[in-house]
């Protein structure tokens, strides 16, 4: 149950793996071959041996928990922000607005200038009022400067 505080950590730019199906031998796994911490409120996959780095959560709601895990490793702002694709974690590469034309719409296309896609799920990313909203919303955790 971690998924917005997923999407979340992408936002923030961290490469962030996320799947509410995986099997705990699987995401142990994953987590021995990619180097990567497991985050969890599960005490007992956390405590498993074979589990190499694991972080337990306590927190229920998903800004107590996103201040929870800055506080673990000290995070005091965005790595890379909006780098990332929040729905797959994907690296969003800048796209040239002629290329969209007809995939977004028309208002935006108009009016915005700057594009992402995500490689992996196609879903094309713009500035807009979203993004102040994720602003506010990151600066009241204090995770933007
Ligand atoms: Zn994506």
């Amino acid at each position: 149950m971690l998924g917005r505080l997923a999407r979340w950590l992408r936002v923030l730019g961290f490469d962030t793996y996320y799947d509410r199906e995986a099997e705990d031998d699987a995401l142990i796994a994953l987590c021995r071959r990619e180097g990567r911490v497991l985050l969890t409120r599960d005490g007992r996959l956390a405590r498993r041996r074979t589990v190499p780095h694991a972080v337990l959560l306590r927190e229920e709601d998903p800004d107590a928990q996103l201040r929870e895990v800055a506080g673990v490793f000290g995070i005091r702002r965005p790595l890379a922000f909006l780098s990332r694709c929040p729905l797959c974690n994907a690296p969003l590469v800048e796209t040239p607005r002629a290329a969209l034309r007809g995939e977004v719409p028309p208002y935006v296309w108009k009016t915005q200038r700057v594009f992402a896609r995500c490689p992996r799920c196609r879903k094309v990313f713009w500035g807009g009022t979203h993004v102040g909203r994720i602003r506010a919303r990151l600066s009241k955790l204090g995770l933007l400067e």
